[in-house]
């Protein structure tokens, strides 16, 4: 069994081969943590979008879609405290030279914390069997009591800190925690330092501070900044949301996971303007929704948790995450925060122009709240990704590579095959493309032995695999085979497009 590193490294391998994500401008060494998709890497990419915008826009009739520039007035990062907040606390080891945020080094420490604890509580559930009460072991037990309070003491004294932007006071809990670099194992450390994750560029001929342009790092704002105009020319009535699906882009200080945490990425992004008042209702409600939708991707349920946040950004009163047990552990997914009324207030007042809404069944107007669920594309994809990787061994010694990914977004739904490739069976395939290319998206090859083409498409994720073979010609009759079971059939070319419907949908 590879250890999760490896299985990472040869997931990223993989998904070079087969031209779902190269590193960007590769001949020149690439960028760091910017990727490119390939041919296939484009379609699994485009079917989650639409996946997503399918189930978030298209099926509802309370939420309508917008696609808002890249560029924004530099007074939208002012009044939505991106300039001003949105900030990492880096550190550096001086021996490794290697840069962290802060925090994670915190949290990470913390996370080590709640590790002993589960060995402690599984040692105990192994040795007392079915007489064990988790819940009093937790309550009583003194080494987890004595874990559970350091945990306490951290967060108590690091989230006020950072809080306070306090980062003598981060710098020094790093030191007394006795947190060391991972690369050098040594303590170290520079002072902790504020940087900002925007990118910015200038626009035009100016180039004065005043005029700096940033890349936006959210998608959001462009929603809260056309509020107004998508409530009313669309006529929506609150509750209601806008959805959007972009590039965002972050200077992250560590981008060093593949798709997890790029410079340059996707987010999804929906926000549901409410009542105030009735935000909580509604971010309970998009929370279970969120995980209902990832859940119908067919992944398996254990994989998903949610995490509650104990830190809120400078913009919430409640926020979740949608975590996804990843190759590289547990991490973030998938935001569901409770925003308030923070955006469209500080837009408000920063523009000068009412953002409020009328609200005829209260007689009252108002600046409504809003719910966002913001989930990142990449991360998506990447989830999808690792959790198709499999490596099996078949019943006849041999090996095999596949992604098992779930028909709905694989990449390529049919691969053609005639058996050979002559003896008019090239002409029979196409004709078979041909009536089926305009519903899916089909792959054809004539080249290699049947067995070899089976591997490459199960490699490639393809779920099913059509053979022609001479018997064709005489009966019309081809074998369709699954990714999966391996099973092969055989059916009429008459019922190919009804066995792909049903299996696969349209
Ligand atoms: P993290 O804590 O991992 O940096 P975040 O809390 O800053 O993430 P949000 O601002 O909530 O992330 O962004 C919403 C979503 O956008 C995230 O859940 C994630 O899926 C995606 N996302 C954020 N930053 C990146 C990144 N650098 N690369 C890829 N996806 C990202």
């Amino acid at each position: 069994m590879a250890s999760n590193e490896e299985l990472f490294k040869k997931i990223i391998a993989h998904a070079k081969e087969y031209g779902y994500v190269f590193p960007s401008s590769e001949i020149y060494d690439g960028l760091s943590a910017v990727y490119d998709y390939g041919p296939f890497g484009v379609e699994l990419k485009n079917n989650i979008k639409e996946y997503w915008w399918k189930s978030m826009v298209q099926y509802r009739d309370d939420i309508v879609g917008l696609d808002t520039a890249i560029f924004m007035h530099p007074t939208v990062w002012k009044a939505s405290g991106h300039v001003d907040a949105f900030n990492d606390p880096m550190i550096d080891n001086k021996d490794s030279k290697k840069r962290y945020r802060a925090d994670v080094l915190v949290e990470d420490f913390i996370l080590k914390i709640e590790d002993k604890i589960e060995k402690e509580v599984n040692k105990a559930a192994k040795r007392f069997g079915e007489t064990f009460d988790e819940k009093m072991f937790r309550e009583t037990n003194p080494r987890v009591q004595e874990n559970l309070k350091k945990i306490d003491d951290i967060k108590q004294r690091f989230y006020p800190a950072l809080e306070r932007d306090d980062l003598v006071d981060v710098k020094l809990l790093i030191e007394e925690l006795g947190i060391v670099c991972p690369i050098s194992g040594s303590r170290n450390w520079t002072d902790v330092r504020q940087f900002n994750l925007m990118f910015s560029t200038q626009m035009g001929s100016v180039n004065e501070d005043a005029n700096a342009i940033y890349l936006r790092p959210e998608t959001a704002q462009g929603i809260f900044v056309n509020f107004l105009n998508v409530q009313k020319s669309a006529r929506m009535k609150i509750p209601f949301g806008i959805a959007q699906i972009g590039k965002a882009f972050r200077n992250e200080i560590v981008a060093r996971q593949f798709l997890f945490r790029m410079r340059e990425f996707e987010q999804m992004e929906m926000q549901f303007f409410v009542r105030p008042g009735e935000e909580m209702k509604w971010y309970q409600y998009w929370k279970e929704e969120r995980m209902k939708w990832h859940l119908s991707l067919g992944i398996p349920a254990e994989k998903y948790r949610f995490h509650d946040h104990d830190k809120l950004a400078h913009y919430a009163n409640a926020a979740s995450d949608i975590e996804f047990e990843f190759p590289i552990g547990f991490k973030e997914l998938e935001g569901i925060h409770s925003r308030t009324d923070f955006d469209l207030g500080a837009h408000q007042e920063f523009s000068g122009k009412k953002l409020q809404y009328f609200d005829h069944e209260v007689n009252e107007s108002y600046i409504p709240y809003v719910v966002e669920t913001s989930i990142g594309l990449d991360r998506t994809f990447l989830a999808v990704l690792s959790n198709s990787y499999r490596e099996e061994k078949l019943d006849d010694g041999s090996e095999r590579v596949v992604l098992g990914i779930p028909a709905q977004l694989a990449p390529i739904k049919v691969a053609i095959l005639p058996l050979i490739k002559k003896d008019g069976l090239p002409e029979k395939a196409g004709e078979l493309m041909n009536s089926l290319k305009y519903d899916y998206r089909c792959f054809y090859e004539e080249k290699d032995t049947i067995g070899r083409r089976y591997r490459r498409m199960d490699a490639l994720g393809t779920p099913y695999c059509i053979t022609i073979d001479h018997q064709t010609l005489e009966d019309n009759m081809v074998t369709i085979r699954d990714r999966d079971t391996m099973l092969q059939e055989r059916i009429s070319i008459s019922e190919v497009q009804g066995v792909l419907r049903e299996k696969v949908g349209r």
